[in-house]
């Protein structure tokens, strides 16, 4: 989906036109890729617009800051009241949340030291990431013949721009290949996580997901879905799982915050389960849909309310 370009960014504290949100090609991001970001979702409940599990994707944010050395210059509360008053100022209902923190202009070594850390919030409106018709009928996926980022190479756990250079090679991959999405193993050949989401199979009524060491994102939409898969009673394990595990699984399902809960009808055109979304994930994306709708308890306080507190707390 191209920008429509309207509207209004948050950069450093102040509210700039989205024409006019630009840094120079000298900032030390363009060259090195020294940014961290986060991918968050506003949805329009019966309650009116809330923002889900905003807290949550802004600590990832400071945790990513954290591995890399980046001191940012606001608090969580600060880019927490940042993110919902872009919305607001936008006038936005349902909508994606881009925050990104970024090495900006000074100097072009390595060392991103003397480079201020800058601060970016943009909002847009945004439709179902891989396709409307995938969340009731799935995708098709290729395992990648890319492996994610290896431990000791670049830190899977922080959500860092640079990682997004391995994650185009296996979205580029599939695409070529007739797919929608990209599997990538992990360095030892265990099942990591899509180029932007992470896995999750179902064997004999038990979930299995990889583990924090499998080089994946330790994923917000993969902590909501073992959060419901607890009401359920079904059992979560997080264990390394093999290539071939995937073909012989009862269902498999991505999560993330833009492809929500997404079956997998085919991998490497071996037909996964009944070939259609399976019962297990049909019950967690319904559960999941319906703390988005506002109409349950928000038992877990999962959802910012955008515009008039007040009624919201009524
Ligand atoms: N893995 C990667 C590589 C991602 O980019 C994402 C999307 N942020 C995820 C997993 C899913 O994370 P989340 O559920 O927090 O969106």
């Amino acid at each position: 989906m191209a920008f429509k370009g309207e509207g209004k960014i948050w950069m450093n504290g102040q509210f700039v036109d989205w024409k006019d949100a630009n840094i120079h090609v000298c900032s030390h991001v363009v060259h090195y890729g020294s940014s961290i970001f986060e991918g968050i979702r506003a949805y329009n409940t019966s309650r009116g617009s809330a923002v889900f599990r905003l807290k949550a994707h802004i600590d990832r944010l400071f945790n990513s800051a954290k591995i890399y050395r980046m001191d940012i210059p606001y608090s969580v509360d600060d880019l927490i009241e940042a993110s919902l008053e872009t919305i607001r100022l936008n006038k936005l209902q349902e909508c994606y949340i881009r925050p990104v923190v970024y090495r900006g202009y000074d100097s072009l070594g390595v060392d991103p030291r003397p480079c201020p850390v800058d601060v970016a919030i943009a909002v847009w409106e945004w439709g179902k990431y891989l396709g409307p018709e995938a969340l009731e009928n799935g995708v098709e996926v290729c395992v990648s013949s890319w492996s994610r980022i290896a431990p000791n190479t670049l830190p899977a756990m922080a959500k860092c721009g640079a990682n997004y250079m391995n994650s185009q090679l296996i979205k580029m991959e599939a695409i070529a290949r007739g797919c929608v999405e990209g599997i990538a193993l992990d360095n030892v050949g265990n099942v990591s996580e899509g180029s932007g989401e992470n896995l999750f199979i179902v064997r004999d009524g038990a979930l299995i997901t990889p583990p924090f060491d499998a080089s994946i994102l330790p994923g917000i939409t993969r902590n909501t879905v073992m959060t419901l898969a607890g009401e359920f009673g079904y059992k979560v394990i997080e264990a390394n799982i093999p290539r071939e595990a995937l073909y012989i699984a009862d269902e498999v399902f991505f999560t993330g915050s833009a492809a929500e809960i997404t079956p997998i009808s085919m991998i490497d055109k071996i037909v996964i389960g009944s070939g259609k979304r399976g019962p297990v994930t049909e019950k967690l994306q319904t559960r999941f849909f319906e703390y988005l709708s506002g109409d349950v308890a928000d038992t877990y306080k999962w959802l910012d309310f955008v515009y008039d507190k007040e009624k919201v707390q009524a």
